[in-house]
């Protein structure tokens, strides 16, 4: 059985060191509307997403050196962490994807931000790109 396409793009990612200097940027000198801040405790990150179009940049700044992100500016510098799929079928595709081999970094969905599941399939099997699955609670929340 073929597996269907994700919806679109969610987001984004992109993390920064200085979030409100980010958001300012973005903003400001490129025109991008802010929808809003949240701190995301089980990533030990704070976030900030700008629309753009259907989709979405989510700036991402750490709130604790142990967070995935300070380790990623640490080791690459700022710039493009990850891209977000939007799907309504998270756990399913886990499982589809475990069983072929790919390696995830969550085997099962937990909640970021908005609530939303999310789940990260690690770049070693993705090319290099960290990708979230990213399921949306509840259709059409914004
Ligand atoms: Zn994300």
């Amino acid at each position: 059985m073929a597996t269907k396409p994700p919806k679109q793009i969610e987001h984004i990612g992109i993390a920064v060191r200085n979030l409100e200097e980010s958001v300012r940027f973005y903003t400001e000198l490129i025109g991008l509307k802010l929808l809003g801040y949240e701190t995301v405790e089980s990533e030990k990150v704070r976030v900030a997403f700008l629309e753009i179009g259907e989709t979405r940049l989510e700036l991402l700044e750490a709130t604790s050196p142990e967070s995935p992100i300070a380790q990623f500016i640490e080791k690459k510098g700022e710039g493009i962490h990850h891209i977000a799929l939007q799907v309504d079928d998270a756990v399913e595709r886990l499982d589809g994807l475990k069983s072929k081999g790919i390696k995830l970094i969550h085997e099962v969905p937990k909640e970021g931000a908005h609530g939303n599941l999310v789940a990260f399939l690690h770049p070693k099997s993705t090319n290099g790109v960290l990708l979230e699955l990213c399921q949306p609670q509840v259709e059409a929340k914004e």
